[in-house]
């Protein structure tokens, strides 16, 4: 009964056609239960109008006031028309004032009391407000919600639509959230919480209605991490019985760093306790993460496992094959993209199978249906935030549990990536390889683009190389007109006679590759590329890195790109060129001049920007958060996790009755995911 109602098509409300209903649709509630979930992004507290006299300038607020004479329009210049309203509450007057509104007269009743919310402008002569919304004071709710709206739909369009859904809402609905834990957490039940979040009579029951919701949201959110990692404490039958790491470490051309061994350390011993590992490396760019998977692949190799390496690009997979193949010359290392031929792909589908390859490198290609193994005991993640939650499950899912090992140069704080991933054990590589040096950055104007590539061509004549970041016109589209436009004024004008390489998204995977490699083998001495380069590609020869319209790129995405140089012995330089004024961009470029500190960064881009842009649906991988917000919830976010964790302590399938309507939710939320 109550599944139908929630289920019933947005049309089926009163006052929805087939126009609005598609507006419904695209705001994200083609259904009535989902309108019900549409919450108001703010509310206009209308419990305690102030009389004019007091009312606070320039800042959102309720006065209750009496129309004084029923308001005439009059006509202005261009067909517009513009109704003042004169109002009082006995000791001030104020006046109102409506553009193009010819419904103000019918609806403002002289002598009649209203409560108006508005911003309240004042000059020496009266108070005013532009504008206002108004209801009837006797009919005045405390609180009015306040929708995102969309063109077409308003906020009011929105409430409204709300009222007739509470109006078909049976008395009784079924509440996810077991009673017992309800009332241990001091939550509201969900009906009070769905008509407290809409209509509230209070900010206090907006709050606790507010409350609540956050805390279903995060403990399916938590629910549903934790079941898909559906491994909490499986035992582990494939056991690491030894620890080759040392031998590995004479493989490589380099002594690892401290950070290195000690998370290898660490991850060796997880997949030696006889529990699955489920760790994260955390490192920032160039802290040397590849050299973590190797050592861990190869030890699994050597146990007797197959091993899984997925990265999110083919650029970066053709690069950890090079690189891998290179350092585990005794290990039967395979490559799988989308784009290899289909009898290629067979082949290594069917060494994989048999066990013959011990360890496989690739892209999303990995998770198709096709791929199976012969004995899966390790899969490695790079990048992590590039993949969403159920794809690194759909690759686990591949073998009997094997150990997991995520890798991520985004750095989010402890705290909060503990609870975002549940019971994730986390190793941080804090350390970069030696004698690296601070790369330099400069913000510089486009006038001074000629200084810029003088300082290449000194560069390129010393042997080194480097990468141009092109302007994107119109993101998709038009990149390879302007990286191609772009790249001609180069070879023309600025470096005419240096080899000059060109990538861009619009490519075919097989000729990135083969401008990758020349670019790696140094044939190439300037790479002009849109961001593609952006991810994890590693030629320490690159000693430049000049962003045009750097004002484009975010700070993480800035230091990412950064990140391309400064990777081996040479001293490297970033130019950031902009012509950009305004004041986050300046802020922006200031940061990335003054730091090469992931963390800060990291810690600036969430100032800048907020946490919800931060941790947005790409960072992280997780499915969209319609209330809850995981930096600012933390001490809910807490509670929910150890609920979750005794829920399914008790109830691992969430199978017994009070459970099913929270299975329910978990099931919903992660089928939305966008992968
Ligand atoms: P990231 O953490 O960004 O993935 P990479 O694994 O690509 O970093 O490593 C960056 C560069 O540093 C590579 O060229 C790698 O060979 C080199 N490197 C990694 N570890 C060391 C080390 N201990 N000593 C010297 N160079 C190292
Ligand atoms: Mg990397």
């Amino acid at each position: 009964m109550m599944r139908s109602l929630f289920e019933k098509n947005i049309r089926d409300l009163k006052g929805v056609g087939e126009k609005r209903a598609k507006l419904f649709e695209k705001l994200g509630a083609p259904t009535v239960g989902a309108l019900l979930r549409l919450y108001p992004r703010a509310y206009e507290d209308l419990s305690h109008p102030y009389p004019i006299r007091l009312a606070p300038l320039n800042e959102p607020c309720a006065v209750r006031a009496t129309v004084l004479e029923r308001p005439a329009e009059t006509r202005i210049r261009g067909g517009l028309t513009i109704c003042k309203v004169k109002v009082t509450d006995g000791e001030s007057d104020m006046e109102l004032t409506y553009f193009n509104n010819p419904y103000i007269p019918a609806m403002l009743k002289a002598d009649e009391e209203y409560v108006f919310y508005g911003k309240v402008t004042a000059n020496f002569l009266k108070r005013e407000m532009s504008t206002p919304e108004f209801v009837r004071a006797a009919l005045c709710p405390p609180v009015r919600p306040i929708y995102r709206q969309t063109q077409g739909l308003s906020s009011r369009m929105i409430e409204s639509a709300v009222k007739n859904a509470f109006e078909l809402l049976p008395d009784r609905i079924r509440d996810p959230i077991p009673e017992s834990i309800r009332v241990a957490h001091g939550l509201c039940p969900l009906r009070f919480a769905l008509e407290n979040i809409h209509l509230p009579q209070s900010m206090e029951d907006m709050e606790a209605a507010r409350k609540r919701l956050i805390f279903e949201e995060l403990l399916i959110l938590q629910l549903g991490l934790l079941r898909l990692k559906g491994r909490s404490r499986a035992v582990s039958r494939l056991r690491l019985d030894h620890d080759c790491s040392e031998a590995f470490y004479r493989f490589l051309p380099f002594k690892p760093t401290q950070a290195q061994k000690r998370a290898v350390k660490e991850a060796v011993a997880d997949m030696m306790s006889g529990f699955p590992m489920n760790r994260l490396i955390q490192g920032d760019v160039g802290s040397g993460k590849t050299a973590v998977a190797a050592a861990l692949c190869y030890c699994a190799v050597q146990n007797g496992m197959q091993a899984a390496l997925m990265a999110p690009t083919e650029i970066l997979t053709q690069q950890h094959y090079a690189s891998l193949s290179a350092s585990l010359m005794d290990v039967r290392v395979a490559l799988l993209t989308g784009s290899m031929p289909a009898a290629k792909k067979r082949a290594v589908l069917e060494t994989l199978q048999t066990g013959e390859v011990q360890l496989v490198i690739g892209t999303h290609a990995l998770l198709s249906e096709g791929v199976a193994f012969h004995r899966l005991g390790l899969v490695v993640t790079d990048e992590q935030h590039r993949f969403g939650v159920a794809q690194r499950t759909a690759l686990a899912s591949k073998g009997d549990h094997p150990h997991m090992l995520v890798m991520s140069a985004t750095p989010i704080p402890r705290t909060l990536a503990l609870m975002i991933y549940g019971d994730l054990d986390i190793s941080i590589l804090d350390e970069l390889p030696p004698g690296r040096q601070k790369i330099d950055t400069y913000a510089i104007t486009a006038e001074k683009r000629q200084r810029a590539f003088r300082f290449i061509r000194k560069h390129i004549d010393e042997g080194r190389q480097c990468y141009i970041i092109c302007p994107m016109i119109d993101e998709g589209q038009n990149d390879m007109a302007s990286v191609n436009e772009y790249a001609e004024k180069v070879r023309a004008e600025w470096l005419p006679g240096y080899p000059i390489g060109v990538l861009h998204g619009k490519m075919k995977p097989k000729q990135k590759e083969a401008v990758m490699a020349e670019f790696s083998r140094g044939k190439i001495s300037v790479l002009i590329s849109t961001t593609v380069v952006e991810v994890g590609v590693d030629v320490p020869n690159a000693v430049v890195m000049l962003i045009e319209n750097a004002e484009r790129y975010g700070l993480s995405q800035l230091h990412q790109l950064r990140g391309r140089v400064g990777r081996g012995e040479y001293k490297s330089t970033c130019i950031l060129i902009s012509d950009a004024q305004n004041e986050e961009t300046v802020a922006r470029l200031k940061t990335m001049c003054e730091t090469n500190d992931g963390f800060q960064i990291a810690e600036q881009d969430l100032k800048l920007r907020g946490p919800g842009d931060f941790f947005g649906h790409r960072q992280h991988g997780l499915p969209e958060l319609k209330i809850a917000d995981m930096m600012l919830n933390m001490d809910l976010l807490k509670e929910a996790q150890s609920v979750a964790r005794d829920i399914l302590n008790a109830d691992g399938e969430l199978e017994a009755a009070p459970h099913r309507g929270l299975r329910a939710e978990v099931k919903q939320l992660f089928e939305n995911m966008a992968n």
